[in-house]
């Protein structure tokens, strides 16, 4: 005679199953769902519907936030809270264009050139974190950081490595080049890890030095050269001019302290 498993049984049974499948956050559900199923007299499929939903959107949340991790992105800033009135040579339908990640799709790359404290950075990351959110994978390095880490490499014998490390990702953020000037092994390093994303995965870059100078940044024209020849042929080149909003900051104090001391308004 067989016996029907009783209810606790089969609960036990199905939770056992979540467990062993890692399911956590539907076991940790399960109990409401059943209750709130009885409860509104669900479908069987309703119900199973909701209780892998939860499941679903956990590993989303996880996965979301994992690439958040990876992407090593500076700091919060976003393309819907740039400030266009206080950019001066970006358009602001070319940014949203680009902040769809459609270049993405086509390994496109972006220079964003102009000088210090105009937002280069911020867009960066700005694309960084639309690109995260969109479902991409994304690592954002600083041009010296990424010399430094291929220069380690190398002498531990980790070459191929690192240059795998840095054609992984579909998007990467090379930010200020040209701040300093690279060694020629750097400028050898860097037109690796860019000749090996090429037509293949998008690279964005920020520089303070327009690419006729890159000669100069690079110690090396060939390099360069062959870099702008990689970097340029699917590209957008975004030139940002104007006074640096970090010291647009300083200018408003610094005026106002003026005004505080002296009594007058200078403006
Ligand atoms: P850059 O990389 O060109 O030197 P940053 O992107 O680091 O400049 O900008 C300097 C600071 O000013 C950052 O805190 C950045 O968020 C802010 N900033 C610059 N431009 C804007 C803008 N148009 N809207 C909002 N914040 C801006
Ligand atoms: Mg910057």
């Amino acid at each position: 005679m067989t016996t029907t498993p009783t209810t606790a049984t089969v609960y036990q049974q199905l939770k056992g199953h979540l467990d062993e499948l890692k399911l956590a956050d539907a076991a940790e559900a399960l109990p409401g769902i059943l209750d709130q199923a009885q409860a509104e007299d669900w479908t069987l499929t309703h119900a199973l519907e909701q209780l892998l939903a939860i499941e679903v959107s956990a590993t989303e949340k996880r996965r979301l936030a994992g690439r958040f991790r990876f992407a090593n992105l500076p700091t919060g800033a976003t393309l819907s809270n740039f400030d266009h009135d206080a950019a001066s040579g970006i358009d602001p339908n070319l940014l949203a264009e680009i902040g769809t990640c459609r270049f993405l799709e086509n390994a496109t790359n972006v220079l964003l050139i102009g000088p210090p404290g105009v937002g280069k950075t911020h867009i960066a990351t700005g694309l960084g974190h639309a690109a995260v959110n969109a479902g991409y994978r994304v690592y954002f390095t600083s041009a010296a950081d990424l010399a430094a880490r291929c220069h380690r490499a190398a002498i531990e014998g980790k070459w191929s490595t690192m240059m795998r490390f840095f054609a992984g990702p579909t998007l990467l953020i090379i930010d200020e080049l040209g701040y300093l000037p690279l060694p020629a092994e750097a400028a050898s390093a860097l037109f690796q890890v860019i000749n090996q994303r090429y037509l293949k995965t998008s690279i964005v870059i920020t520089t303070n030095r327009p690419v006729g100078a890159w000669g100069e940044i690079l110690g090396d024209t060939t390099v360069a050269a062959a870099m702008l020849d990689r970097l340029l042929h699917r590209s957008v080149v975004v030139t940002l001019d104007g006074a640096s909003y970090r010291l647009r900051h300083h200018a408003t104090a610094a005026e106002e302290i003026r005004r505080a001391t002296t009594g007058t308004n200078l403006r």
